[in-house]
């Protein structure tokens, strides 16, 4: 089968030269026996599964997977954002599950980057000022050359006074991905971050997340059920019912469609 288990768990080896996912020695981010129930009772949902799974630095990782599958609670439980019912993540060399409620605010604030379907950006504030906002909440100085090179990376030199309001969406999408670059964090999260965009936009985005990666070395890992937007990715992670069912290295469109296709076979049998 092409999305099994068997055949596409250990083939990491790209063909092209580049080498996202072979350098899972050191990952960007791990997940270890990750486990995430919620409820009880009668309302128990085994969202995750004892999952494991490597994603590696400077790679640009896609989560696919039938709705429900658990794609949104994995990414969750990567980011810090939510907490597993057993299980680690590693992110960036240190165990987030063994930090406290606000320590892991802080780390996250610096070491991890968000792009949400809803773009998230603070209405009153331009551009130029939403991107800067991590590291104002941080504390931390701005890095003139890192400003330059992210915002010229996303073309956004001319809308940097602009606010949110006067942007388009795909141009808010990429103010929301400066932001999340502006830290240098281990990873960017995406959850659907093209599914509020138009078709255009959306492709337009998309490429600026892989820029991203090929140009600025960001580790990503998006969650999509778009078998188009997975495509931009150099590796998509298959899920099904909580658990890993698969992954294909280089995907194409067609090769998502297939994998996608056969899982729903599978699960619906
Ligand atoms: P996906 O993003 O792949 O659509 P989710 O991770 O959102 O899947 O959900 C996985 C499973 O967990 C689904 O059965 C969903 O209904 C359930 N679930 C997700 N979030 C919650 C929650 N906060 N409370 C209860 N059940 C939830
Ligand atoms: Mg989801």
């Amino acid at each position: 089968m092409t999305a099994g288990v068997d055949r596409g768990m250990t083939r990491f080896a790209g063909s092209d030269g580049n080498f996202c996912g072979m350098e899972l020695s050191k990952p960007a981010v791990a997940a270890r026996k990750l486990t995430k129930v919620y409820g009880a009772g009668e309302a128990r949902v085994l969202a995750l599964d004892s999952v494991d799974v490597d994603f590696a630095a400077a790679c640009f990782t896609a989560i696919m997977g039938p709705s429900g599958s658990g794609k949104s609670t994995l990414l969750n439980l990567l980011a810090g954002l939510d907490a597993p019912t057993s299980g680690s993540v590693q992110l960036g060399g240190k165990d987030l599950t063994g930090l406290g409620d606000n320590e892991l605010t802080a780390w996250r604030r610096t070491h991890v980057g968000f792009v949400f379907q809803a773009f998230n950006l603070l209405p009153m504030l331009t551009a130029a000022q939403n991107i800067r906002l991590p590291l104002d909440l941080a504390g931390d100085k701005l890095d003139r050359e890192w400003w330059d090179t992210v915002v010229d990376t996303l073309a956004l030199r001319d809308r940097l006074n602009h606010r949110p309001s006067e942007m388009s969406g795909g141009q808010r999408q990429r103010v929301a991905l400066a932001r999340g670059l502006i830290t240098r964090p281990d990873v960017i999260f995406a959850d659907e971050p093209t599914g509020n965009l138009d078709t255009r936009s959306g492709f337009e985005v998309l490429s600026f997340l892989r820029r991203s990666v090929r140009e600025l070395g960001q580790s990503v890992v998006m969650v999509t059920h778009d078998p188009a937007a997975a495509a931009y990715a150099e590796r998509v992670i298959l899920l099904a019912d909580g658990r890993l069912a698969g992954e294909i290295l280089h995907p194409s469109k067609e090769a998502v469609l297939a994998a996608l296709d056969e899982l729903t076979t599978l699960v619906n049998v």
